[in-house]
């Protein structure tokens, strides 16, 4: 097993250029050079600052900075950052770190993994949802032309670094988004942290020691399961809530201006996992509105009526969402639940009763 420090806290750049200062010195490594994997957006904020940070403690940086968004996630992105890196004659021992969101998390652990067969890596993660989901865990990776992460490898950061007032830049909704993938840990298996999060959610929004716990208690749930399916080979899919319902409504409306971003598609997928859920008889549903009331109070979607893109019919939608999918004898994996904080892997869901809900839920609109 790997182990590693995540580090969670308020101005951590100081202390960041410190921890990297003493790896080096640990190694007994006398030029010490760090490629700063960033995008455009983070790079024109705080770039200079982090600079300066590292320049006190003598590290060398090599900026490698990527175009914001999702379509860097490529092959001609990740040729890019091993060109830089390479010519940069960057060796085994030096020190790769991802200074940003998901993206950038995904794209430079990946970079990270291949170069000399492995350099060392650090993720600094810049939004909410990189801080609580995507910086933990160790999977890499980019896109494919087949689809999203097809192509990545598992590797294990030396340390992971979230500092918590560096999201009081990112965009209401990037942040809105990330929450809801904090929600989720709650309707997985931490109905306590869901009850929390109902009183003290609207805090986490603002700076302060309540963001800081909500984001160390994530990491722990996230961290958790993990451990114990670090391959995912079972529990590890329980991370999936609301995925299967949302990537399939991510799709249906990317081509469309006004999309979904990732997190928003997972909340109103969370919610239809918990209706298929309760039209199984498998919960009760007061517990669909309780949830609802809660994403509804930070403004994030519940309903397909709150998706502004006309959306296909359900056969269409189930293509996509069988896309995402290994169906198995004409079966489909989903996470379902029986109550609140009671998820679990159900894997002879019939296509059919999957249709079925997708029309009534359209014809709902
Ligand atoms: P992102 O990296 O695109 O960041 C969202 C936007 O916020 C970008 O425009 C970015 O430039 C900007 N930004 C980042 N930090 C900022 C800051 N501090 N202030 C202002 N703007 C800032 O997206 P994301 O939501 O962080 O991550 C999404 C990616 O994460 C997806 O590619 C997804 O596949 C991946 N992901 C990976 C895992 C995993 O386990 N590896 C898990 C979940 C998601
Ligand atoms: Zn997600």
């Amino acid at each position: 097993k790997h182990h590693y420090d995540i580090i969670i806290g308020p101005n951590l750049m100081t202390q960041a250029a410190l921890q990297i200062e003493r790896f080096f010195q640990k190694q007994g490594f006398h030029q010490k050079r760090l490629a700063v994997i960033t995008d455009t957006n983070v790079a024109s904020l705080y770039l200079d600052r982090f600079r300066t940070e590292l320049t006190k403690s003598k590290i060398h940086i090599v900026p490698v900075v990527v175009e914001a968004g999702e379509q860097s996630k490529s092959f001609s992105t990740l040729q890019t950052i091993i060109d830089q890196i390479l010519s940069a004659r960057l060796e085994r021992g030096d020190y790769i770190i991802s200074f940003g969101g998901g993206v950038v998390g995904d794209l430079g652990g990946f970079a990270a993994s291949i170069i000399r067969r492995g350099m060392n890596f650090i993720q600094m993660p810049t939004t909410l949802l990189a801080q609580i989901d995507s910086s933990v865990g160790g999977k890499t990776g980019i896109n494919s032309r087949y689809g999203k992460n097809l192509i990545g490898s598992f590797y294990q950061p030396r340390c992971v670094i979230a500092d918590t007032c560096i999201l009081d830049t990112l965009p209401q909704r990037e942040f809105r988004a990330g929450y809801a993938e904090m929600v989720k840990y709650g309707l997985i298996n931490q109905p306590d942290f869901f009850e929390w999060l109902e009183k003290n959610g609207q805090e986490v929004f603002h700076n302060g020691s309540i963001r800081t716990e909500a984001i160390v208690c994530s990491c722990q749930f996230k961290a958790d399961i993990v451990a114990r399916d670090e391959y995912e080979t079972g529990e590890r899919a329980l991370l999936n809530l609301g995925h299967t319902f949302g990537h399939m409504l991510e799709t249906a409306t990317s081509y469309d201006s006004s999309r979904l971003i990732h997190g928003e598609a997972v909340a109103i997928g969370m919610i239809l996992a918990h209706q298929f859920s309760a039209q199984l008889n498998l919960i009760d549903p007061a517990l669909i509105h309780r949830i609802e009331a809660h994403f509804k109070s930070v403004g994030l979607p519940t309903k397909l009526k709150d998706i502004p893109s006309e959306l296909p019919n359900a056969k269409t939608l189930m293509t996509l969402l069988a896309q995402d999918k290994k169906i198995s004898q004409n079966n489909l994996t989903f996470i379902l639940t029986r109550g609140l904080g009671q998820s679990f892997i159900a894997k002879n869901v019939s296509p059919d009763s999957v249709l079925t809900f997708l029309e009534q839920k359209l014809a709902e609109i």
